[in-house]
């Protein structure tokens, strides 16, 4: 059997389906083309750091107990600030996700009786926790770290005048969210934080600028650090981990930022010095050099499931045609046995666990049922294909990753299968 057809056949994907893919995929060409281009630019800046920075197979190594001297940890930081073009960066095992990344440069760059700004409305739902918006141990508001909010205008746009109002003696730092996470504002571009950045150091040029760039890495050709940010934060089972590193976060940045961040994560005294790399470092290195290609996989699955989902009638946020800066895809499909089904079909195209059935669950931290396909080879990895949704009004999901385009593909078929399947759709819709 070498027959394209009669593969995706074998793996459940009926004619029609197969076919409506085919002419869909046709209309993305161009787009698919201009995608490339990006990981070509990016898989060479970060070739060219690799270089710079002699990385060898030294570096591999790892290192245990205090980890004093681990050449590959030292040396895959100098990596990251090349690609990054910041001055310092802080890449570790020890950060243990995005939220903590995050929680870390909030954290170590305040103190009691700073100010924090948010110029972008609501912030990331496990960040509200970690602020103290809602009330939470350990939180910024217990150390006496208070928090400003500026929403952003209805039709998307900074609110100047209200960032301009609420910027005050005590505004010590800026956070700013890149992507729009789960919520339906539009991704910010890096030219868009750029200009909210200067507008802000306008007023007051010493405040921090911080940016959540996690879902953004490798979207577009330059980061928010090259667009004025003091900082910039992710975690390592999203983009920039490549699909390779088990766990992991960065933050890059100023020097200063940057080590106040690593006092603050091991020990005042120690910072960047001690933490042990154990076996991780050269999945950290394979997956920053994988990262661009499979951001690039990413970024044309969301296209395709937005093309695709859009002409069978759902309402799919950003549109196919919109120019992306972050891998997430929002698709309503209006009622909760769609989203269960467009799940389902999501989970029986993985290459892990595709004989389970995913349900909705009580998930903690969530006021409703959610349900999540993953299949991962790294739990919880959402660079890899991946796919949840609240079973709540308005029925949607978000649908992110694939680390390569081909099983990406397939599986957005496969959701389109199984809402064939379940009577969601009618196989008219799909009659080229
Ligand atoms: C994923 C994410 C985070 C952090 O999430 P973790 O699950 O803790 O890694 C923060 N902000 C945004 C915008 C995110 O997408």
């Amino acid at each position: 059997m070498t027959d394209i057809k009669e593969i995706y056949k074998s793996l459940h994907i009926d004619d029609d389906v197969y076919e409506y893919a085919l002419k869909n995929l046709d209309s993305l060409k161009e787009r698919f083309l201009r995608i490339d281009e990006t990981a070509e630019f990016n898989q060479l800046k970060v070739l060219k750091a690799f270089q710079e920075c002699r990385v060898s197979d030294a570096c591999f190594q790892g290192s245990s107990g205090y980890g004093y001297n681990d050449l590959g940890r030292d040396t895959l930081e100098n990596v990251y600030s090349k690609v990054f073009k910041t001055e310092d960066a802080l890449v570790r095992p020890q950060i243990t996700c995005g939220t903590h990344a995050l929680n870390v440069a909030l954290s170590s760059n305040l103190r009691p009786g700073d100010e924090l700004l948010s110029p972008v409305g609501k912030p990331y739902d496990t960040l509200e926790e970690v602020i103290g918006i809602r009330e939470s141990c350990g939180s910024l508001k217990e150390y006496g770290v208070s928090y400003r909010q500026v929403d952003l205008k209805a039709d998307g746009s900074f609110d100047y005048d209200g960032i301009r109002r609420s910027i005050n003696d005590n505004t010590k730092l800026v956070t700013i969210q890149r992507s729009k996470g789960y919520q339906t504002r539009p991704t910010l571009s890096v030219d868009g934080i750029g200009e909210l950045i200067s507008f802000i150091k306008g007023i007051k040029s010493d405040v921090i600028c911080m940016v959540d760039n996690c879902y953004g890495e490798f979207v577009e050709r330059t980061e928010p650090s090259e667009a004025g940010a003091d900082m910039i934060v992710g975690s390592l089972i999203k983009n920039p981990g490549g699909g390779l590193a088990p766990v992991g976060g960065y933050i890059a940045g100023k020097k200063e930022c940057v080590e106040k961040a690593a006092y603050r994560l091991t020990s005042p005294g120690l910072g960047k010095e001690v933490g042990a790399s154990l076996s991780v470092t050269g999945s950290f290195y394979q997956g920053l050099f994988m990262a661009p290609t499979v951001v690039s996989s990413a970024l044309k699955a969301a296209i395709f499931a937005s093309s695709m989902l859009k002409e069978l009638g759902f309402s799919v946020y950003p549109e196919p045609d919109t120019l992306r800066h972050d891998i997430i895809q929002a698709v309503t499909l209006g009622s909760a046995e769609g989203v269960i089904s467009f799940c389902k079909g999501i989970q029986y195209a993985a290459p892990v666990d595709s004989h389970v059935t995913p349900e909705p669950w009580a998930m903690p931290g969530y006021d409703s049922d959610v349900i999540m396909a993953a299949g991962a080879f790294v739990s919880g990895s959402s660079i890899e294909l991946s796919a949840d949704g609240p079973i709540k009004e308005p029925y949607a999901v978000y649908f992110q990753g694939g680390l390569t385009f081909p099983h990406a593909k397939y599986g957005v078929m496969r959701a389109i299968q199984q809402l064939k399947n379940d009577g969601i759709i009618d196989s008219s819709a799909l009659t080229v």
